[in-house]
């Protein structure tokens, strides 16, 4: 069975696998090869997710979610209509959707998935991810990051090669950059930096604003405060849509023009918006977040110990590569022109199908390709100091210094601060400031049980471990009595817990036996589920998916799906009986 590669991104998704050792891309059930990671709850409360629902946003902003990618790992939830969703729920809709593309082009069933995260996302996105795979019925037991998925991609044709290369990678709501060393079949990355919060969306909201502030100067009007607050919503909607085209049409034409017709009503009257746009006006509202990249490319460089000469290749991947200022930018740097030569909207879809194939052992790391990632972020916990003689929490002691190759364990022991302190709380932080509210917070935990003694004289070790999905455990040991507590990273805020997780799976559940399709299928169904207890094995695993699938056609109410599955779950049972 196929384990697929995702590209799970902000704007753009893009699904890929292996066929006779090399990736392809597997086009959507619409045919496309990439599919907007976009969500639409219709108003007969059906979802649909990709292309439909991006097109059809501007008359319905608040049933749409987009960019949902930004907000996994929090605590926040999207709405969309009347419904609450936690980020994984949304993004376990398009992965399922990908995983039903896939399954239909490739004609067997789908369980397992390498899913692709941005380098610097922190343990709990990289955990929502794995939740959200959970919840669309995918293990996914490994996750790579993006530019190391690229640099995969692009090494796979280039094995015989020895460089350095330099991925690029500015999507539509991340940035990335890693340095990668190819050397005898092995990519080697050397060291990653970059922003979350750095993508194409960003331009998209800095040219919607633009938009409206000088509609504003040559005309009065705000379009952002007149009408109802729906109306807003639906005018911010489409003209954001319109900011895309335009953004994508000013990587190839120096001046576009913006013509958005009937716009909103003022005084009874229709405005409509009817300017243009150089590709000056473009850059210069851009200008600082495309700078802040290369201060970051400069982070990775020094990091990776390597000057700009030494690198061979810049390799850029991501939609928002497109923009001409960006490859300027980029090419001013390094005093030579990127490789276009790869997709960028595909790249990294590739390389996960390739990781895929190095996980269910069909391509052979002996003889082909091997990878080798790092942490791109310093992990650590906080300490007391002692100052003048007053014990002063607050600081941060660092345990994995960023980019250090993964997977990864260190120790580091720790002395009590006080006289018979019977307890310490193991606060874990991200980042490099030597002081840990400058830092991002991952999680605490209790260790307690330390014997009484004077301060100093009991030891508490302190070890973390970040395995090759880039996901942190953290044990603490009492060394004189063996005592150990450990992390439980899992319980952070932003990560869905067990029983989240089972409340989303009934309530994903929940939506196809509510389609008035389920009357025609319902004892099918009935007989189906009864029939998994009796089976083991392959038969199980076909007749699990078969359920799964006609599940998710009924919730999407596809009438032709359910039909399909209904006559493959009959044959099936005839079959099995
Ligand atoms: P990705 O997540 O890599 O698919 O990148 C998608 C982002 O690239 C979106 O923000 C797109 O608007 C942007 N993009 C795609 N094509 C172009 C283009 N020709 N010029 C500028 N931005 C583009």
């Amino acid at each position: 069975m196929a384990i697929i590669g995702i590209d799970l991104g902000t704007t753009n998704s893009a699904v890929a696998f292996l066929k006779n050792g090399k990736p392809e891309i597997i086009p959507n059930l619409d045919g496309a090869r990439t599919t907007p990671s976009v969500f639409q709850l219709t108003i007969g409360d059906e979802i649909i997710i990709g292309q439909d629902a991006k097109s059809s946003m501007p008359g319905a902003p608040d049933r749409t979610i987009t960019e949902v990618k930004r907000s996994m790992g929090t605590d926040v939830t999207v709405t969309a209509g009347n419904q609450e969703y936690r980020p994984e729920e949304v993004s376990a809709q398009i992965l399922r959707y990908l995983k039903k593309s896939a399954e239909d082009f490739l004609g067997e069933a789908v369980t397992e998935a390498v899913v692709t995260v941005p380098a610097y996302f922190s343990d709990s996105q990289r955990k929502a991810t794995q939740k959200a795979g959970e919840l669309a019925g995918l293990k996914v037991e490994r996750i790579i990051n993006e530019p190391t998925a690229a640099a995969i991609a692009y090494g796979m044709e280039n094995l015989e090669k020895d460089q350095n290369i330099l991925v690029y990678d500015l999507g539509g709501g991340t940035f990335d950059v890693s340095v990668v060393e190819i050397f005898e079949g092995v990519v080697e990355v050397k060291a990653s930096a970059g922003d979350n919060h750095l993508g194409g969306v960003d331009f998209d909201n800095a040219l919607t604003e633009w938009i409206s502030t000088n509609f504003q100067k040559q005309e009065g009007i705000d379009l952002f405060s007149i009408g109802s607050q729906k109306e807003i919503n639906e005018r911010k909607a489409r003209i954001k849509l319109e900011a895309e085209n335009i953004k994508k049409s000013l990587s190839s034409q120096k001046t576009v023009a913006i013509n958005l017709p009937f716009i909103a009503m003022h005084n009874n009257a229709p405005i409509s918006i009817n300017t243009s746009i150089t590709r000056e006006e473009f850059e210069a509202m851009i200008g600082d977040m495309a700078r802040k990249t290369i201060t970051e490319v400069e982070k990775a460089l020094s990091d990776s110990k390597l000057s700009v000469d030494e690198i061979d290749e810049v390799l850029l991947v991501g939609g928002s590569t497109r923009i001409p200022l960006i490859q300027q930018l980029v090419e001013e740097k390094f005093g030579k022109k990127a490789k276009k030569d790869i997709n960028p909207d595909e790249a990294v879809a590739l390389g996960a199908a390739i990781q895929g194939g190095i996980k269910s052992g069909e391509i052979d790391t002996s003889q082909s390709i091997m990878v080798i990632d790092v942490c791109p972020y310093t992990l650590g916990t906080e300490v007391v100091k002692n100052i003048g003689g007053q014990v002063v929490p607050g600081f941060f002691d660092p345990i994995i210094p960023r980019n250090s190759s993964i997977p990864i364990s260190e120790s580091k022991v720790y002395y009590t601060a006080n006289d018979n302190q019977t307890r310490v709380n193991v606060n874990v932080f991200q980042g490099d400031n030597q002081y840990i509210d400058q830092n991002i917070f991952l999680g605490e935990f209790l260790l307690d049980g330390i014997p009484a003694a004077p301060k100093g004289e009991e030891a508490i070790e302190v070890k973390f471990s970040y395995d090759i999905n880039g996901t942190l455990q953290v044990e603490a040991t009492i060394v004189s009595t063996g005592k150990k507590a450990s992390s439980v990273i899992k319980a952070q805020a932003g990560v869905m817990s067990d029983e989240e997780v089972n409340f989303a799976k009934d309530r994903l559940d929940k939506e196809w036996n509510q389609s008035e399709l389920y009357n025609e299928v319902k004892s099918v169904i009935t007989r189906g589920e009864r029939m998994l207890g009796e089976t083991t094995g392959l038969e199980q695993e076909k007749l699990f998916s078969l359920l799964q699938n006609i599940k998710i056609a009924l919730s999407r109410n596809d009438k032709a799906m359910v039909k399909k599955y209904e006559e493959e779950l009959t044959d099936l049972l005839i079959e099995l009986v």
